[in-house]
This record gives structure tokens, C-alpha cells and sequence, in this order.
């Protein structure tokens, strides 16, 4: 901490030295912000109601559906204004599990943990069925396969390879973590050529692209054809393990297209490397295998919009209550836990924030909106959507007038660990004022800048059209050992310290950008670029 603590001072000496100009900080409003995010804190209140009490949020389904009508009533009740689920564009179905059983019958009998992939069909009632194993190396290997699939559950003939812990789950950054951070230099080199990030260019879409190159670029492809020959046969599943996990912990994401037109998936069910090891030495090793599988899901296709959550304080200042600033977090998550981390988290500190603002009564100058973005998990769809229908579509980059009225946007979708810091997205301008922001809250947070870029979340859609957009540092603590896409994303692994210092945090951030004199400044825009169709 020191260490950082010295870096900032020299880095405010040298600023101070050359042209910044003061941040003007009310230090009393400051004061109540911590009080009132610190101490009378709801954010476990809120997120109990996004995880527990709404159950998981994927895109379009019932959970989503009660977490998003909680946040607009709760928001509305705190006296925003407009408070709505607004339509962000055509997103696709809705689906949901009924039911889920999955058990070993033979050679002997045990229950299984296992979790149906998003959008995939059922068994139709309960099905006994032995497994067969497949060598997956190119469609033409697959005919030998052929006139043997029917009734059967399929597994891949592919052993996982069980790697023991040395190093513990959870873990924060270190000072030297934050100083390489605070070092970094923008990449691509040269003043203020930053290159625009791509809002196609996810965390999720960059994982699949290199465990398809890893795997030899072929075998998603031959996959799918084994899925279709699945189908015309009628077996009665295939099962995946969860590479990314063990111990009980499953990473679970989408079994295939969700689109209003598209047929339901082949059912696809995780299961823990544990278990699919087991069950696939046993079926090499010539054992008659069986399982039961009894998995009902259901689809929801009647509105195939997707909806964000969106409200706002309306600013009071004459020259600036049209201008906007904007927090926000996605709100979907995938189906195995309840998305706490990913991104109730987010979401939660969000309202908080606007909570302790409502609370302590501001009278803001600009206009703070809030967006609880859904389709997220599937490629930033419902904030990119808002954004082309608000800002700018970055196909054209055609300028709606609001985007002239757009200050800044922040974001928290980096799990659980509490804010140390920001990232600048590539917008250098934004340093000096960050940390003059920062230096108001150095009791609670280290307030690292890094000009670095992070991608995979919404500040994306927005940095995609010009418009400022960040997201915090965040502390990793358990998001890529546990937490991410997994049946552990519950409420126990959420650190409600942490919590509130976001929120708190968050809060003097979106007062700081609504009292300003000017809108924060902006990188170049972007070019325009046409829809790049990666297809996720
Ligand atoms: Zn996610």
C-alpha cells in the first residue's frame, strides 16, 4: 500500500506542477457518501433479492424477469424517474429448467451433479441409457458411428486431466500487481492512437476462440455434426465435462442458438471431470455403463425483445440537467447458480450507489441514468443495443444528439473483490481527474489508474462509439479459480465488505462526473465498422 500511496503523491506533484486543473471535490458530500455506503449499507439487501429470491437470470427467462421488475420497482420506490424495462432489440427465447436428473445405474448406482447447457431440449420423461463413446477426430470418422445412436448417451472419448490446487482460490492483487498496472504504457504506442476495442472482442468469445484453436480449430465443427447425427437418431444425450473446474464446481455456459426461429439443442449436460473420467474409463475398459437421465426444460418465445432496466435522476442545473452521466452492470447471468459474482455483484453496487445518493440528497447538476443491461453473457448485446438506439451505432457511427450530451459511463462486472483502482480504456486525458477523484477516497481505496485496457464487459459498447466508459480495478478473489459461469456463482461467495466499498466508491465517482464543470474528455472516435457477425 505504501508504495502506492508514494506514487500517487509524485504522480499528483507532477501534475500539479504542469497544467492540471483543480477538481473541484465537496469533501462534506464525500464525508456523508462514506457514512452513508459504509455503514448503512443495502447492498446485501439488494443482492439477496437479484440471486436468492430471483433465481438465476439468463436472458429472457422468468429469473430475469423478477430480478429486472425488483430493480425498476426498487429504483422507482427510491423516486427515480422513468424507471422501465426498455427494449433494446430483438434478443431471442427465453428458456428454463424444470427438471434435472442425471444418475449412474450401472455398473453400480450414484448420483451425479449435473447441468443441462442453456437452451437445450429434454429427454422426454425418464430415460435409462447406455453410454457409448465417441472418438472425435473428423466427420468423416463419424460414420463409423452411424445406426449406433439411437437410445444411447453419448461421451466424448477425450480423458480430462485432473490437476491438484497449490494455490488457494481466492486471492487479491499485491502492491506490485497495481504498480505493473499503474505502469502500463498505452499498447500500440504513441500519443492518443489508442486503438477502439472491438465490442464483439468479449472475454467469453476470446476463451472459445483459443480452446477451438487449442483443440485444432476442427473439433467444435465435427462436434456439431456429431450433435445433428445425435439428433436424426434419437439418442438421448451427450454429456460435456467442466474442464475449467473440478471439485464440484461445474462451468456451464449455452448449449447452442436461442434465436426465435432456431430448434431447440441437442440436450448437452455437464458434468464434473470427476465424474466423466469415471464414467468414461469404465465404458473403455468394456463395462456396460448406463445412466438415467430425466431432464425437462422449457422454452419462452412468446416476446423475443430483450429488455434492459433503465432509470434516472434528473440533473437540476439549468445549462447541464440534459447532459448524462451513466453507471451500470449486467444483470443476466448464465442458469447453474444464481450469478452472484457474475454480475449480481455489479447490478447490486449499482442501485447502491444511486441508493446513497437518493439518500443523502443531492442535487445533481447533469442527469445520472442507470442501465442493468440484459444479454450480456451472450456477446454485450443489451448495452450495445441501448447504446446504437441512444448514441450511435458503431456500424455508421452516424452521432444521435445524445451523444454530444454524454459525459461518462462506469461500470462493475469484475465480480466481488472491492475497487482498487480504474482502468482508463486508453483515454489518458481522464488520469489527472481520476485521481484527483481517487485522492478524496485514499481511505478507502488505493486508487490505482492504469491506462491499460480490460474488455469483456458493456463499458465496451460505449468506448465502441466514442463515448468515455471504464471499469473499476477490481480484486480477482475467487472469480477464475470458482466463481465465473459456475454452479458456485451464489450468494455465500460474495464479500459484502468489499461490496460496499464498490458502491461507495462508485458513488463519489458518478456525484464527481455530475457536479464538473465540463464532460469528461473523450478519445478520438472511432471509425465506422460494419457488423464483424461472430456469430456467439
Ligand atoms: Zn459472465
Amino acid at each position: 500500500m505504501r508504495k502506492i500511496t508514494s506514487f500517487f503523491v509524485l504522480a499528483l506533484f507532477c501534475f500539479s506542477s504542469s497544467i492540471i486543473a483543480q477538481e473541484k471535490i465537496d469533501n462534506a458530500v464525500m464525508d456523508k457518501i462514506k457514512t452513508e455506503g459504509l455503514q448503512h449499507s443495502q447492498v446485501m439487501d439488494i443482492i439477496f433479492h437479484l440471486t436468492d429470491a430471483s433465481g438465476n437470470r439468463l436472458t429472457n427467462s422468468p429469473g430475469y424477469f423478477r430480478a429486472a421488475n425488483y430493480a425498476k420497482d426498487k429504483l422507482a420506490e427510491w423516486g427515480l424517474k422513468s424507471a422501465k424495462l426498455d427494449p433494446w432489440g430483438e434478443f431471442g427465447k427465453g428458456w428454463e429448467l424444470e427438471k434435472s436428473y442425471l444418475a449412474i445405474t450401472a455398473p453400480y448406482y450414484k448420483s451425479l451433479e449435473a447441468y443441462p447447457k442453456a437452451w437445450c431440449g429434454g429427454t422426454k420423461g425418464l430415460k435409462n441409457a447406455e453410454v457409448i463413446a465417441v472418438v472425435l477426430k473428423d466427420s468423416a470418422s463419424l460414420d463409423e458411428y452411424r445406426g449406433k445412436l439411437k437410445g444411447k448417451i453419448i461421451v466424448i472419448d477425450t480423458l480430462e486431466n485432473y490437476k491438484q490446487s497449490f494455490k488457494a482460490d481466492a486471492h487479491r492483487y499485491a502492491d506490485s500487481d497495481l504498480i505493473k498496472m499503474a505502469n502500463a504504457s498505452p499498447q500500440g504506442g504513441g500519443r492518443g492512437n489508442f486503438q477502439a476495442p472491438d465490442p464483439n472482442d468479449t472475454a467469453a468469445m476470446r476463451r472459445a476462440r483459443a480452446q477451438f484453436a487449442q483443440r485444432g480449430g476442427g473439433r467444435q465443427r465435427v462436434l456439431a455434426i456429431l450433435k445433428q447425427l445425435a439428433v436424426s437418431e434419437g439418442a438421448v444425450a451427450i454429456l460435456s465435462s467442466s474442464a475449467r473446474f473440478h471439485d464440484g464446481t461445474l462451468f456451464t455456459q449455452g448449449g447452442g442458438d436461442y434465436k426465435g426461429t432456431d430448434p431447440e439443442n441437442f440436450l448437452d449436460i455437464v458434468i464434473g471431470i470427476e465424474d466423466y473420467n469415471t464414467i468414461l474409463r469404465l465404458t473403455k475398459a468394456g463395462t456396460t455403463v448406463k445412466l438415467d437421465a430425466d431432464v425437462k426444460t422449457k422454452f419462452y418465445a412468446k416476446d423475443l425483445q430483450g429488455y434492459n432496466v433503465i432509470a434516472e435522476i434528473p440533473g437540476t442545473d439549468p445549462k447541464l440537467k440534459d447532459e448524462i452521466v451513466m453507471i451500470g452492470a449486467h444483470l443476466d447471468s448464465w442458469h447453474t447458480g444464481t450469478g452472484a459474482t457474475d454480475n449480481a455483484a455489479g447490478s447490486s453496487v449499482m442501485m447502491e450507489a444511486i441508493r446513497i445518493l437518493k439518500t443523502i440528497g443531492i442535487n445533481n447538476k447533469r442527469t445520472i441514468r442507470i442501465g442493468l443491461w440484459s444479454g450480456e453473457e451472450e456477446g454485450l448485446l443489451g448495452s450495445r443495443g441501448y447504446v446504437k438506439k441512444t448514441f450511435a451505432d458503431p456500424a455508421t457511427m452516424q452521432l444521435l444528439p445524445e451523444h454530444e450530451k454524454f459525459s461518462a459511463y462506469f461500470n462493475i462486472d469484475n465480480g466481488t473483490g472491492k475497487v482498487r483502482g480504474i482502468y482508463l480504456q486508453g483515454n489518458a486525458a481522464c488520469k489527472e481527474i481520476f485521481a484527483q477523484w481517487f485522492a478524496s477516497l485514499k481511505d478507502i481505496t488505493d486508487g490505482t489508474i492504469t491506462v491499460s485496457n480490460t474488455g469483456g464487459t458493456d463499458h465496451q459498447s460505449f468506448d465502441g462509439v466514442g463515448l468515455p466508459g471504464f471499469q473499476f480495478i477490481q480484486d480477482p478473489m475467487e472469480y477464475d479459480t470458482r466463481t465465473h459461469h459456475s454452479n458456485m456463482d451464489v450468494y455465500d461467495h460474495l464479500s459484502a465488505d468489499d461490496l460496499k466499498q464498490i458502491a461507495t466508491v462508485v458513488a463519489a465517482f458518478v456525484y464527481d462526473a455530475s457536479q464538473r464543470d465540463e464532460k469528461l474528455p473523450r478519445k478520438e472516435l472511432p471509425k465506422p465498422r460494419p457488423a464483424g457477425g461472430m456469430g456467439f
